[in-house]
């Protein structure tokens, strides 16, 4: 048996596992392990979607447990914390540790506001850490007493900060009618949504602005305190909680395992999205540094993902890999929390309740496209007891 670790419930991860359930009858001697730490992983793309409450949480993810079972695949509920390429083992959480052929990292970004004592703050990467935190808010704000004020400060001016704020406002707004919240967005930049089209921008802006969000332009965030964000000119910012949706930062395991990475701990990767250090190892998503750089958008992951499984496949089988070609610019639609959305390409802007619902069909294909019909396989789902096999004690 060829034995192929997967690393990360990630975008790219969940194509190569439907591939394999689709070559399932021809998939010969080999046997994929995939490390999660839950059996089910968020959507980003429905994320601010569930923020506004327009989606329960399991409607957004893609159920893991039942694409390994289609597969024939061994799910580990465990996280990865190492890699030991000497031994071409993994090392887990647990203390346990799998042995691999091939190894392949979809593990996403991750991101590190300062630390702030008595501040509620919410990072917005990774998502599968966001539930927990955002329910505590929600929790929060339903039990504000009468006229008592309460601000929400967004931490990043991208896509993800700016549609995460209006979410949240239409979100709580609605939860809590009444009752005194602010909010703000503050941006390092001197504009929203950099890199993306300036018409879609200027309706951003113009949304954020009738729905009574202030935005600080030029505030780099650089330290927080009880009640206020301090900025690295001195600017504060009173608040009671921050999201912190500012860019991907990478997970630290890979660089400290030996594998070569960009400036930011990103791990490099060749055409084929195979490691340039080691070349058992593959990675995609967020966590692969593409040169040149892409946009760590979900986007991305998704398209990487075919190609992964085709290059895992043909590695595993001693063919050739093919080369990943990422496309030149990528459709942006960013949703304004009621049913309603902003779509950029391009130099080109658009909005109204069309985009939103285009916004909702393509989210809810790739969903569908992954967890066919019927109910997300909740906890009752266990470990099957094949991934003992692969697994050597500590
Ligand atoms: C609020 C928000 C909204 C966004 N909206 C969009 C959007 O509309 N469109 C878009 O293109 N992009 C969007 N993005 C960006 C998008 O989230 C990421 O680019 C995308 O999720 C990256 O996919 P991935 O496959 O690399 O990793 P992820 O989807 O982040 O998956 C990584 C997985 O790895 C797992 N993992 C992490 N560490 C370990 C470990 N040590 N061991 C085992 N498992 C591990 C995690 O549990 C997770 O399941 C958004 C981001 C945010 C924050």
């Amino acid at each position: 048996m060829t034995r192929l670790v997967l690393v990360g419930a990630g975008h790219a991860h969940a194509e190569v596992i439907r591939e394999q359930a689709r070559r399932r009858r021809d998939a010969g001697r080999l046997h994929i392990v995939l490390v999660s730490p839950h059996h089910t992983a968020p959507y980003s793309g429905m994320m601010p979607g569930w923020l506004a409450g327009h989606y329960d949480w399991d409607e957004c993810c893609v159920d893991f447990a039942r694409l390994c079972e289609r597969s024939g695949a061994t799910l580990v509920l465990d996280t990865a914390t190492g890699i030991d390429t000497a031994r071409s083992q993994v090392m887990l959480a647990s203390g346990r540790r799998l042995d691999f052929d091939y190894l392949s990292l979809d593990i996403g970004s991750t991101s590190h506001p300062p630390a702030a004592e008595g501040l509620l703050t919410l990072p917005m990467r990774p998502l599968d850490h966001l539930k927990q935190r955002w329910n505590q808010l929600l929790d929060i704000v339903a039990r504000l007493p009468g006229g008592a004020p309460f601000r929400l400060l967004m931490i990043g001016g991208g896509a993800a900060g700016v549609e995460s704020v209006l979410a949240a406002q239409y979100r709580l707004t609605r939860l809590a009618p009444g009752r005194n919240l602010r909010f703000s967005l503050a941006t390092q930049g001197a504009e929203l949504i950099p890199g993306q089209s300036r018409i879609a921008a200027r309706l951003l802006q113009k949304q954020l602005e009738q729905r009574g969000i202030a935005i600080h332009f030029g505030f780099s965030a650089d330290r927080m305190e009880h009640g206020r964000v301090i900025s690295d000119s001195g600017e504060t910012i009173r608040t009671d909680a921050v999201l912190w949706a500012t860019g991907a930062q990478a997970h630290a395991w890979p660089k400290e395992s030996g594998l070569e990475v960009d400036v930011k701990g990103f791990i490099r990767v060749d055409r084929t999205l195979r490691s340039r250090s080691h070349p058992a190892i593959f990675a995609a998503g967020d966590c692969a540094a593409w040169e040149p750089q892409l946009p760590k958008a979900g986007v991305y992951a998704v398209r990487m993902g075919p190609v992964l499984a085709r290059n895992l496949f043909a590695v595993a089988e001693g063919r050739p890999l093919e080369t990943f070609q990422p496309q030149r610019r990528h459709l942006v639609l960013i949703g304004t929390g009621a049913s309603h959305a902003v779509a950029s390409w391009s130099v080109l802007g658009w909005q109204g309740g069309w985009v939103w619902r285009w916004k909702q069909r393509i989210d809810r294909r790739f969903i569908e496209r992954h967890n066919g019909a019927g109910n997300l396989t909740r906890d009752a789902v266990k470990e099957k007891p094949c991934q003992r096999q692969h697994g050597t004690e500590p």
